[in-house]
C-alpha cells in the first residue's frame, strides 16, 4: 500500500513538472504578436515584427489613378486627367516609387511629453501612401497647395513622394468614411471622418485630433485619430503616443 502511494505521489509530481513546463514554452511565444490588423495595409511591400515594433515597407505608389502619374512609367494604366470638383493647379512634380520603412510601436501609449509631428511622412495609410501634416514646407499653412490636390486629394512633394495631408478620397470610398485608414508613426490608428452614422468634428477631438471609445477594430476601446474635413485634417498639435521611426 505504502509503495502504491509513493508512485502515485511521484507520478503526479511528474505530472505537475510536466505541465508546468508546458506552460513556461507557451510563455515564450507571447514575444510573436498578431499582426493582423497591421496587414490590413495592404499597399504595403511587407509587414513584420521586430522586437516591439512593426515594419511596414512602401513604395508610396498610390493604386489609384493621378494626373500626377502622367510622364511616368505607369502613365498608360494611371494617369488620369483631374475630374474634381473646383479649381486645380496641378504642381510640377511626378509620381516617383519610395523606399518607405515606418517603425511603429507595437504597443502604443501616451507620451509624458507629447512631440510635434515632422515634416515628410508622419503615418502610413492603407495603400501604402503617406500621411503628411498640417503644413506646407517651412511650416506655413496649406492654404495655398491645397488647390494642387488631385481628385483623390494626394499630391507629390518636390521629390515625387506622393501623400495626404487631407482624407483619401479613394479609400473612404472603398472602406467607408468611418473605416480604419491607416496608422500615425506612434502606433495609434487613424480613422475617417465619421463615426456611428455621425460626422466627427475638430470639437470634439482633443489637441492631437483624437479620442478614446470602442471602434469596430478595437472593441475593446483604443485611443484614436479621427480625420476631419477642416483644419488641421489628421494631427494637431502632435503625437499623442511616442512616435516610432520612417526612412527612405
Ligand atoms: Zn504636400
Ligand atoms: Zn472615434
Amino acid at each position: 500500500m505504502k509503495f502504491f502511494l509513493n508512485v502515485l505521489v511521484t507520478g503526479a509530481l511528474a505530472f505537475v513538472v510536466f505541465v508546468s513546463c508546458k506552460k513556461n514554452q507557451s510563455d515564450s511565444s507571447v514575444a510573436t504578436a498578431d499582426l493582423t490588423i497591421y496587414k490590413r495595409i495592404y499597399g504595403a511591400t511587407s509587414v513584420s515584427q521586430d522586437g516591439n515594433y512593426v515594419v511596414i515597407k512602401s513604395t508610396a505608389l498610390p493604386d489609384h489613378k493621378s494626373p500626377y502619374y502622367q510622364g511616368t512609367q505607369w502613365a498608360a494604366s494611371m494617369y488620369e486627367a483631374y475630374n474634381g470638383s473646383g479649381q486645380f493647379a496641378q504642381n510640377p512634380s511626378k509620381i516617383v516609387s519610395q523606399n518607405l520603412t515606418f517603425r511603429i510601436p507595437l504597443n502604443p501609449s501616451p507620451a509624458a511629453t507629447k512631440s510635434a509631428t515632422p515634416m515628410g511622412p508622419i503615418g502610413v495609410s492603407l495603400n501604402g501612401v503617406p500621411f503628411f501634416n498640417q503644413y506646407a514646407a517651412g511650416g506655413s499653412p496649406l492654404t495655398n497647395e491645397i488647390v494642387s490636390f488631385d481628385q483623390y486629394d494626394g499630391h507629390p512633394q518636390q521629390q515625387g513622394q506622393y501623400h495626404y495631408h487631407a482624407e483619401p478620397f479613394y479609400l473612404t470610398t472603398n472602406k467607408g468614411k468611418s473605416a480604419l485608414l491607416g496608422f500615425l508613426l506612434d502606433g495609434y490608428p487613424v480613422y475617417g471622418p465619421m463615426e456611428n452614422s455621425a460626422t466627427v468634428t475638430n470639437a470634439q477631438l482633443d489637441a492631437y485630433h483624437g479620442h478614446t471609445s470602442a471602434t469596430a477594430d478595437y472593441p475593446n476601446g483604443s485611443y484614436h485619430y479621427h480625420i476631419t474635413s477642416t483644419d488641421p485634417y489628421i494631427n494637431g498639435n502632435g503625437f499623442y503616443g511616442t512616435p516610432g521611426t520612417v526612412s527612405n
